[in-house]
């Protein structure tokens, strides 16, 4: 079953639940090549006011998003197990079910469903499409395209490489209509709590934002692209190591985790110009069975899955304060 068909059925089954938007286009899409709608679920028991494309909602928010990254495979069926848990468990599960009754889960599970298509292009050996499908510059089957994970529209830099290498930044900052619909998304459901790059965010923030990657086993805090600390750093790594204690990923900042530094990435965008508490993870060890970007799909229920569910349901619940008192695990 192809993305937009999983969350047309899960909309269609749980219709009390979940709210399904359409909230911008791939590139392909965006040049008339056939493409796909960028889509967004938000996931409540739904009350007037919840789950519109506004900042006013009452309830607290988790924003969820998932394989920007295309050949990182694992990130979209996270993202899915966690669309599934949400809908199966409520009204079975008392811990899933107040959060569902208050908390509005947004979920984009497909961030980059051009470079999905890529890696599925060819049905003997999986393409490993990292970009989208740009092909201003053509560099070959799964090297074209611009880096969806460089190409935000916060610390956006021209030097993070050239046209064919896999840290393409584009044309320019938020160049990608799949930049656009995430940063559109964001900017329309939150309220900005963050002034200037140096403003700490506020502690009225009541949004929580995760964007997963593949691989290593890291916990990337803000900020990325330098390590000048992030205003609200240590708010930032006390949490990051609140949700560590579920997935056992180490919490890192700058290049510290990682051994680069990553300007124009998603998770600086939504903390440096929202406010919001964001993350990645790096889903999946740096060596061994479940390493690489095509996991054996047994990894996920062996490990990926029940390390990041919990991980999951506690940033779910943080949303609600932040940058205040943590709820306890
Ligand atoms: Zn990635």
């Amino acid at each position: 079953m192809g993305h937009e068909q999983h969350n047309a059925a899960v909309a269609k089954a749980f219709p009390e639940l979940v709210s399904l938007f359409d909230i911008g286009d791939s590139w392909k899409k965006s040049k008339g090549l056939g493409g796909h709608d960028i889509q967004a679920l938000c996931i409540t028991k739904r009350q007037a006011g919840d789950c519109q494309l506004n900042a006013t909602g009452k309830k607290p928010k988790f924003i969820l998003h998932a394989q920007i990254h295309a050949r990182e495979v694992a990130t979209g069926e996270l993202a899915y197990r966690w669309i599934d848990l949400l809908v199966n468990s409520y009204g079975k599960d008392a811990d899933i079910t107040a959060l569902v009754d208050s908390r509005e889960l947004w979920v984009v599970p497909m961030a980059n469903p051009d470079g999905v298509d890529i890696v599925a292009s060819n049905p003997s050996k999986p393409v490993l499409q990292r970009k989208n499908a740009n092909n201003t510059s053509d560099c070959g089957l799964g090297s074209t395209g611009v880096d969806l994970n460089r190409n935000s529209s916060f610390q956006w830099d021209p030097n993070e490489g050239g046209p064919c290498d896999e840290t393409n930044p584009g044309a320019g900052p938020a160049s990608e209509p799949e930049t656009l619909a995430i940063e559109g998304l964001v900017n329309r459901i939150t309220r900005d709590t963050k002034g200037d790059v140096n403003d700490p965010a506020t502690a009225d923030t009541r949004a929580l934002f995760i964007t997963l990657h593949s691989y290593g086993n890291d916990i990337l805090a803000p900020w990325g692209y330098t390590n000048n600390p992030a205003p609200n750093r240590a708010a930032l790594v006390a949490l990051g190591k609140k949700m560590s204690a579920f997935n056992g990923y180490p919490v890192t900042t700058g290049d510290g985790g990682v051994g680069y530094f990553a300007p124009g990435a998603t998770d600086d965008w939504a903390y440096g110009t929202r406010g919001l508490p964001a993350y990645t993870f790096e889903v999946g060890p740096g060596s061994g069975a479940c390493a690489g970007f095509l996991p054996p799909y047994t990894c996920m229920d062996s490990t990926f899955w029940p390390k990041n569910k919990g991980a999951f349901i506690y940033a779910a619940k943080a949303a609600a304060n932040p940058y205040g008192a943590l709820p306890g695990s």
